[in-house]
């Protein structure tokens, strides 16, 4: 399929069925187990597929159905890592408690970690396909280290893991790769020091489009709290755009619809492709396509339209199914009443 303007994507995640986990949840517990599990989460990854064709979506996800968490989901497949006994700990800057695992000896993959939904989605779809892996900086602000003693050598160390699961990703014909950073946001003047060194080790070599996806988190009481507290304006971007864009990354999403941030960064980002948040993921008030055109037209002042997507603030897994399906079709309806205004 050729790319029309304005690609039609999304962050990444996605609810999951009742049938599968609970709801609403952003640390979900499974409903059933072993090959039972597998084989429904294979369930809901075609079924999310199908919707999202169906609404319309020019690059589809996995939609992260096999995953409990965006950053756990990863570390299950690392070793050197005890989940057997988690501890609490404050996490992006102590927004928020979190039970999380422990690093306890040197990190290596225990064998793939998302090829059975990459080659399940390769198999079943023409359209493009993103795969969202945690960006190195997230990973190490997520796990609680008793090995390294060293945050950037403990990011370095998964970046380097991360690099060997894209690679295999890409082999198994992904398009898109793209790194969740929403630590950016968090650790700005560490950003520049060594988390986008982080990000390139773990996108090295790779052919295919490469992106990074920073947020303000996903739409759970903790991160609605905490942008109270950001003022009137989220100038964050402002202080680590200019040196992703000198990074060899392709491709950057991040918030803007319902946001505080001012929509002129943007420009900080010339020559990158833009994935402009359109939809938000912290309101279950359905957008119109009329105000995803709106967004997308306020973006085009800033991002040459060539290099313009229309996306998701942020990933939509602790969301009410049915309205962040009828927010994918607000996203691609929108997106196309966009190219007929300035297509
Ligand atoms: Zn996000």
């Amino acid at each position: 399929m050729s790319t029309p303007l304005f690609p039609a994507t999304l962050a990444g995640s996605l609810p999951k069925p009742v049938w599968l986990a609970e709801t609403h949840k952003l640390w979900p517990q499974w409903k059933a187990q072993g090959e039972d599990l597998a084989a429904a989460q294979r369930d809901a990854t075609l079924l999310w597929l199908k919707l999202q064709e169906d609404a319309g979506l020019d690059v589809v996800t996995d939609g992260e159905q096999s995953r409990q968490h965006f950053v756990h989901g990863f570390l299950e497949f690392v070793e050197g890592i005890d989940f057997e006994h988690k501890v609490e700990m404050g996490i992006r800057g102590d927004r928020y408690k979190a039970m999380v695992p422990q690093v306890v000896g040197p990190l290596r993959l225990k064998g793939r970690v998302h090829q059975s939904e990459a080659r399940l989605l390769r198999a079943h779809t023409d359209r493009k396909i993103k795969f969202t892996l945690p960006g190195p900086m997230t990973i190490a602000d997520t796990v609680a280290d008793r090995f390294y003693g060293d945050k950037v050598k403990m990011a370095m160390a998964f970046a380097a893991l991360l690099n060997q699961e894209a690679h295999a990703l890409q082999a198994d014909g992904v398009n898109v790769i793209q790194f969740d950073e929403p630590a950016f946001n968090v650790f700005l003047d560490e950003v520049p020091v060594w988390g986008i060194a982080a990000l390139e080790t773990a996108a090295a070599g790779l052919t295919c489009t490469t992106a990074v996806h920073i947020c303000y988190g996903y739409g759970i009481q903790a991160n609605i709290d905490w942008k109270k507290t950001l003022g009137e304006q989220w100038r964050q971007y402002e202080k680590i755009f200019p040196a992703i864009a000198r990074s060899s990354i392709g491709q950057v999403s991040l918030e803007c619809y319902h946001s505080h941030v001012p929509p002129q960064l943007m420009a900080l980002l010339a020559g990158k492709d833009v994935l402009v948040g359109v939809i938000d993921v912290a309101s279950d008030v359905v957008e119109t396509p009329e105000q995803v055109a709106d967004t997308i037209g306020t973006a085009l002042q800033y991002v040459p339209r060539e290099h313009l997507y229309a996306c998701t603030n942020c990933g939509m897994a602790p969301m009410d199914r049915e309205v962040a399906r009828r927010k994918l079709e607000a996203l691609a309806q929108g997106a196309a009443i966009a190219r007929q205004r300035w297509g």
